[in-house]
């Protein structure tokens, strides 16, 4: 059951929530992380085109053009560091080395170094490219102030009386990283905040709006589930295969027909017992009612009542009380047999030599009434498999009706037949036979079959038996023509001899 139907959605919506703020900070932190790391590129790729030049201009330009910086494989280290200091004069972050043709560092010009022990050597892979190229791809290169760090960088060949080297110019030293750093710093808190705002808010949106959607269905089911709860018995989910959550849907509309299903037939049940106990206490006034009469006679007029008067008052009075222990004592087998309080004990035995018994018991009833009652192919054994007291009773009512609802010269005939693993037992009669509107109902006790029927007898045979078939897992049918007569059939496992 659900224990209050308020907290069931709120408690999904905090569920769903939970994961989409979780989301909306991975998602924020991804874009910081992203958009930081390539907006660092992109300002390198910008500085490092736009320097993309500077290395070849100073060779093309000044070297050789002007004074060779090279003096007999010596560096003109007046003349180059002039023309650098002149260069960092513009751009303070710059660092210009001389190579040679294998990466050795010949000749700096750095403004200032750090701590750390220069490297002697730069690797020329990146500068192979970045000629190849022509600079045009973004390209980082040892930083030889730095050994941690790539950087950007320019860098042309040079052949100067037969010495052949390189430029290569860092044009993104320590001074320029540390004003982009701190440029980069201010944008950066500024584009994150933006970016985590405005992601935010956007995922904030759709997520109201998605958990909205998701949990339509939900709120829905649950709605109809509070109502059914509250007693509307006939509401349902609407078009329940169209729901997001089909499969809920449709189990909670078969449910609540189950519910239904249930509580109509507990219904029906209780409405067929409160049918019973009126039909009982109406069957049980009747003869208690002769009785109280014929014995107020007896007494009132003991002494002007001959022998012959009160011997037949006394026989009525017998008869009566025959009558109602009989009620009283199929009441009590039927009320044992509806509460499962009887649990058939199965064994084997002769379903032969039980019904031999059985025609020998109501041979004089028979005879009594000019019926012919007989047991067919009576030389043949057959062994069943079931609880023998209670296959006696089952036996016995029908017998029993079948010799009550037959004429005199009539015939009532029990057969055995093995029909495979299981021999069926078939009690015929040709008797009145029952109106087949009626057929339905006569192992259903609750129901009076009719008004003639009524006087007959309690209608507690029949429901007996049945009870008796569903302890031992069979049916019972029964077949009957109007004034032809009826056919009672039930089969019972046969039981094999090893
Ligand atoms: P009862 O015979 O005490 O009325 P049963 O439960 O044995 O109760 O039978 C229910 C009804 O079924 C009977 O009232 C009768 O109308 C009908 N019935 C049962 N057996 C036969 C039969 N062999 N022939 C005709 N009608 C029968």
């Amino acid at each position: 059951m659900i224990d209050n139907g308020k907290t069931l959605t709120p408690k999904l919506v905090k569920k769903l929530w939970i994961a989409f703020i979780f989301l909306i900070v991975l998602m924020g932190a991804s874009y910081i992380f992203i958009t930081g790391y390539l907006t660092l590129n992109y300002n390198q790729a910008i500085t490092q085109r736009i320097n993309a030049n500077v290395a070849n201009h100073v060779i093309q330009e000044k070297f050789q053009n002007a004074a060779p910086f090279l003096e007999d494989g010596t560096v003109n280290k007046a003349l180059f560091g002039d023309l650098m200091h002149d260069m960092m004069a513009v751009n303070r972050g710059i660092e210009v080395y001389l190579l040679d043709k294998s990466g050795d560092i010949l000749y700096s010009v750095v403004l200032e170094h750090n701590d750390n022990e220069p490297m002697k050597s730069v690797s020329l892979d990146p500068i192979n490219k970045f000629i190849e190229t022509k600079g045009e791809e973004f390209i980082l290169g040892d930083d030889p102030l730095n050994r941690e760090e790539q950087n950007i960088f320019s860098a042309a060949p040079f052949s100067v009386d037969g010495h052949e080297g390189y430029i290569y110019i860092i044009v993104a030293g320590k001074e320029l990283a540390l004003i982009s750093d701190s440029l980069f710093g201010t944008y950066f808190t500024k584009l994150s905040i933006g970016a985590i705002v405005l992601t935010m808010l956007f995922s904030a949106l759709i997520g109201i709006l998605s958990i909205w959607f998701l949990t339509k269905n939900l709120r829905l089911i649950t709605q109809t589930v509070r109502k059914f709860q509250e007693g509307d018995l006939d509401i349902r989910i609407e078009n329940p295969e169209q729901s997001d959550i089909e499969v809920v849907a449709l189990s909670f509309n078969e449910m609540a027909d189950t519910i239904v299903d249930n509580m109509d037939k507990m219904k029906s049940v209780d409405n067929l017992r409160r049918e019973l106990i009126a039909n009982v206490s109406h069957d049980l006034r009747t003869p208690l009612a002769v009785l109280k009469g014929y014995i107020e006679t007896l007494q009132i007029k003991k002494d002007s009542l001959t022998e012959l008067q009160k011997e037949e008052y006394l026989q009525i009075t017998h008869n009566n009380i025959d009558k109602l222990s009989s009620l009283i004592n199929q009441l009590f087998e039927y009320s044992k047999l509806e509460a499962e309080q009887v649990t058939p004990i199965k064994e084997p035995f002769s379903i032969t030599e039980l019904s031999h018994d059985l025609i020998a018991k109501f041979k004089l009833l028979a005879e009594q009434k000019q019926i012919q009652l007989q047991l067919e192919n009576p030389e043949e054994n057959y062994m069943v498999y079931a609880d023998i007291g209670l296959v006696e009773r089952a036996l016995q009512n029908l017998i029993e009706n079948a010799i009550k609802y037959t004429e005199p010269n009539g015939k009532v005939t029990l057969s055995l037949v093995k029909m495979g693993k299981q021999i069926e037992i078939n009690i015929t009669d040709t008797g009145n036979g029952i109106p087949v509107n009626d057929q339905p109902f006569i192992f259903d006790r609750y129901k009076q079959v009719d008004e003639h029927t009524k006087k007959q007898g309690l209608g507690l045979g029949l429901a007996i038996v049945k009870k008796i078939m569903d302890l031992h897992d069979t049916t019972i049918v029964v077949l009957s023509k109007p004034y032809e007569g009826s056919s009672f059939i039930f089969k019972l496992p046969a039981y094999q001899l090893q």
